[in-house]
């Protein structure tokens, strides 16, 4: 696949400034298991599956999380959610789950923000 940060120098500085795992998932610097790539965004698979199906779609520049998002992100945003319905419907899913962890008390680990994509068994609810 062509490195589509080669066509934006602004997204080649972002990349080459993102100091977490997925800035180094995004730099080829380690691996992952992808499923849909496009000059705005990566999905890959979970290296922790929490169900049968557990994905993580990405932005290639990098957003810290939702609460810090600009409203000049709404269209990446919405390319977002739309390639993460995509994925979801891609691996057979006809239910599934979004979620998007923003600041360390709600979960976020990575900061990166990314849509997770679970499903293949039931969910309960309300998440912990
Ligand atoms: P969060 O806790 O919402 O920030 O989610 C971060 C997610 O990234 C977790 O579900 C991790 O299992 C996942 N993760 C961390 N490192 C990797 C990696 N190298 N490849 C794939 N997924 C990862």
């Amino acid at each position: 696949m062509a490195d589509p940060a080669a066509d934006s120098p602004e997204l080649a500085a972002d990349l080459a400034a993102n100091d977490t795992i997925f800035g180094r998932i995004l730099r080829g610097e380690i691996p992952c298991d992808p499923v849909h790539a496009d000059g705005r965004c990566l999905a890959f698979r979970d290296v922790a599956p929490q169900a049968p199906v557990h994905i993580l779609v990405i932005p290639r520049r990098r957003l810290v999380n939702l609460a810090e998002a600009q409203p000049e992100d709404a269209d990446l945003l919405g390319h977002l959610l739309l390639v993460a319905a995509q994925v979801a419907r891609g691996q057979g899913l006809t239910a599934f789950r979004t979620v998007i962890n923003s600041g360390a008390d709600a979960g976020q680990t990575v900061f990166h923000l990314h849509v997770h994509v679970i499903g293949g068994r039931p969910l309960a609810w309300p998440p912990g």
